[in-house]
């Protein structure tokens, strides 16, 4: 079912690498000097996204780590894309456009 939500789905996936590969040369960089990284690069990701904050990589790498696997959990959940505002469903041009947004555009706009 939710088919549409693949493409969605796959994305959202590939953005979260995108950043927790970001994250881990950061963390590289940070963590040079005291000592190897883990060897378990899977290990090193979670680790990452539990303490991306204090990590150091950006609170918008963090916020944006979490509004995706926020998008995750609700496409796992099946309440994904739905306005989080007025409750209609939010058109696929703009979640595929912006995959993680919780608004639909008449509330983002209303909203700022
Ligand atoms: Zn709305």
């Amino acid at each position: 079912m939710a088919t549409e939500f693949d493409a969605i789905r796959r994305k959202l996936l590939e953005h979260k690498q995108e950043l927790l590969t970001r994250a881990a040369s950061v963390r590289a960089d940070m963590t040079r000097s005291s000592g190897p990284l883990e060897k378990d690069f899977a290990e090193q990701v979670v680790q990452m996204e539990n303490d991306a904050v204090l990590a150091g990589i950006g609170e918008a790498t963090a916020a944006e780590l979490a509004q995706i696997n926020r998008a995750l959990a609700q496409l796992d959940q099946g309440t994904y894309g739905v306005c989080s505002s007025c409750g209609d469903p939010i058109d696929s041009r703009r979640l595929l456009a912006l995959p993680y947004s919780d608004r639909c555009i008449s509330c983002a706009e209303a909203g700022g």
